[in-house]
């Protein structure tokens, strides 16, 4: 039997060729790869994972479930890690996600903005922030349907000690180029219309394993890969 490769060479090798992917996906649309940030998802899989995919250089990481999001963080306090929160926000776990994340990706109400917003205070922090916004109709993923938008980032701004940077979604899956494709060119649409009345937003979070070349050539400036890089997530 041969021996197996050490994992830590595998993240490597996946991370690779994630950002091969990256680049290529920009090069065809005449983006600069730098223009696009690699949001490793690492929720379900082990601290050590991590450590290997910010070993091959990553920094930025996302967790979807608080608990298992404040372990990781503290276990890995040495390291220069920014932490998105990209899960289901609950306002019993806001104050949680507000003291140990520094990105919230998930916002859809004024109360959790209001909570997120009084929690960050009392740690005198800022929160970055990206609403999550519904594509298509699949009520299961959440979000906020287009016209709930703009009222939200106008609240958004009487908060303080909240950052609001941009747009977030998960659209229905498909492996259909042209149909990713529809639902991200709907999302940057929406985007490019908030920046007219909010230049200082600078981030849509659109883009995954499966649809991140679709996502790249549709405008996203974060993409946020979880299988490609960590491999499958073990089933719970
Ligand atoms: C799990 C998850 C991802 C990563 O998905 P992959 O298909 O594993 O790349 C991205 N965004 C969110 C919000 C997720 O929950």
């Amino acid at each position: 039997m041969q021996d197996p490769k050490p994992s830590n060479l595998v993240v490597a090798e996946h991370i690779a060729k994630v950002q091969a992917r990256l680049a290529s996906a920009c090069t065809d649309v005449y983006r600069n790869k730098d223009d696009v940030t690699l949001l490793a998802v690492s929720k379900r899989h082990p601290v050590d994972a991590i450590r290997q995919a910010y070993q091959a250089g990553l920094r930025q990481f996302g967790e979807n479930f608080v608990q298992e999001g404040v372990d990781k963080i503290q276990a890995l306090s040495a390291l220069d890690i920014t932490w998105h929160y990209i899960g289901r926000l609950q306002s019993n776990k806001a104050k949680l996600i507000a003291r140990h994340f520094d990105w919230v990706q998930t916002v859809t109400t004024e109360k959790q903005l209001q909570l997120l917003s009084r929690y960050a205070a009392e740690h005198e922090r800022t929160l970055q922030i990206c609403l999550q916004v519904k594509l298509g109709d699949e009520a299961s993923k959440g979000g906020l349907d287009q016209l709930e938008i703009e009222p939200l980032l106008e609240f958004a701004n009487t908060c303080p000690n909240i950052a609001m940077r941009g747009l977030m979604a998960i659209p229905p899956a498909s492996d259909h180029y042209d149909q990713q494709r529809q639902w991200f060119d709907g999302l940057a649409g929406v985007f490019e219309r908030c920046k007219q009345r909010w230049p200082q937003l600078d981030t849509l979070s659109m883009g995954m394993s499966n649809d991140l070349e679709a996502a790249i050539a549709a405008g996203s400036t974060m993409v946020r890969i979880g299988t490609a890089i960590f491999g499958q997530r073990p089933i719970e």
